[in-house]
């Protein structure tokens, strides 16, 4: 490969974004040289607090900072790590004459209201909503829904806030845990309002994909093979490839294309989340200008023989990068939090790492540490992964290896403080 130790990639990302590190490495092996623009001034770690300093919550300030930095010493590139860097990245760019995905479908596709209007016009199947108002009385709102619906946050990940509710009463329960989350919203428009939206029962998948001048190249889909009902919505098993008939699988690119097509998205990652009723129609859930979240991007790599975040690089710098096949079967089990409270220990792991097909399995979680359930909570306890001759085995082997694990908790008693 050409030594590119002369290029220079802007990668915008909040201080504290896992994506940092494997952006990194991808870049190391690529040779290509990283600024890290983001907020975390007093962060310990050299490359960003080497880096540019930006705040988030004033997007046209950080932006022009961006521009500054970038005449003393130019970049090649401009990427964001995660959804709330993505249209910052993109305004960047565009100001710098660099390839970029237009500012606005960046923002349509971090924005759950706009995105659903915006796909809903362009015909793209996406469950009915509304906008809760939440500086309006709330009750007659409430009580207009068609429910079972989903009411959640306007721009939030990893389901955070996300609940199913089946009545106006459990509406009315729901709100609060969801005005909780939001006060750490940055963004003010962004916690003005929820969004609710009809329920669709099925399948659901999550699909990897990257665009180049607005065509899709899919790397990966993946079977979420555990029902998701909510109330929650937790991550669990993603396994690839995926069981789906070929031409479900074809409906899933073609309606997820339709999206980035519809948002107006040219470049990048892609990484989507569809559900297929009982009828076999797609819906789109989420289709995000971003890779996806935590350990699956290894199994892209294992399902591609590239890393993600290189993949996601090298498109951005024209860099070709050959493709492999993968053959077996692989899977995740991003390992669900069973209650609220302190982590005591966790038994069975020895047992765990030894059923056949498991490669690796990380407690990311430390004894004595809160564990936190969705909706409120943002991380899982650990991960454990699996390579096996089909996708059907790796499952089992996940499920086998999960069922060794013994997760023990003590409840958590918090002190609120009195005022006198
Ligand atoms: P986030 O961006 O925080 O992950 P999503 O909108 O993607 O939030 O929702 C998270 C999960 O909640 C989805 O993966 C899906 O399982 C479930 N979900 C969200 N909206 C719906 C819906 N309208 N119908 C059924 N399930 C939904």
């Amino acid at each position: 490969m050409n030594n590119l130790n002369s290029t220079r990639l802007l990668l915008i990302a909040p201080h504290n974004s896992y994506r940092i590190a494997p952006y990194l490495r991808a870049a190391t092996s690529l040779g290509v040289t990283v600024t890290i623009a983001s907020s975390g001034e007093h962060s310990l770690i050299s490359v960003i607090n080497q880096g540019l300093k930006i705040d988030f919550s004033n997007p046209n300030k950080a932006l022009s900072e961006i521009i500054t930095a970038a005449k003393q010493t130019p970049f090649d590139a401009i990427l964001g790590s995660d959804d709330m860097s993505v249209a910052l990245a993109a305004s960047a760019a565009k100001a710098l004459g660099l390839s970029h995905n237009p500012p606005n479908a960046a923002h349509l596709a971090r924005r759950k209201d706009l995105a659903r209007t915006c796909l809903k016009t362009a015909g793209v199947a996406v469950p009915d909503h509304c906008r809760i108002e939440l500086n309006q009385p709330l009750v007659a709102q409430l009580t207009e829904l068609n429910y079972p619906c989903v009411l959640k946050p306007l721009a939030m990940s990893g389901s955070r806030g996300v609940i199913r509710v089946n009545n106006t009463e459990q509406a009315q329960k729901a709100i609060p845990r969801i005005l909780g989350i939001l006060r750490e919203v940055e963004v003010p428009e962004e916690s003005d309002a929820i969004l609710a939206e009809s329920f669709i029962s099925g399948n659901e998948v999550a699909y990897e994909g990257l665009l180049s001048n607005g065509e899709l190249t899919t790397l990966a889909l993946f079977d979420k093979p555990d029902p998701l009902n909510g109330p929650f919505f937790e991550e669990s098993y993603y396994i690839s490839p995926s069981r789906l008939p070929s031409r479900i699988q074809k409906q899933v690119k073609s309606t997820v294309a339709a999206a980035c097509h519809a948002y107006g998205l040219q470049q990048g990652p892609v990484h989507a989340e569809c559900r297929i009723d009982d009828k076999g129609k797609v819906w789109v859930v989420e289709v995000a200008a971003r890779t996806i979240g935590g350990e699956c991007a290894r199994l892209v790599e294992l399902v591609t023989g590239q890393a993600l975040e290189t993949l996601v690089i090298a498109q951005l710098l024209d860099i070709p990068l050959p493709l492999s096949k993968f053959k077996g079967g692989a899977g995740v089990l991003m390992i669900p939090i069973p209650c609220a409270g302190i982590l005591r220990r966790i038994e069975g792991t020895v047992e765990a790492r030894a059923v056949p097909g498991i490669e690796e399995l990380v407690i990311s979680v430390r004894d004595g540490h809160e564990l936190k359930p969705l909706p409120e909570g943002s991380s899982y306890l650990g991960f454990i992964y699996a390579v096996a001759d089909s996708a059907a085995e790796a499952e089992s082997a996940l499920r086998k290896a999960h069922a060794h694990l013994k997760i023990i908790t003590a409840p958590l008693f918090k002190l609120e403080p009195v005022l006198k």
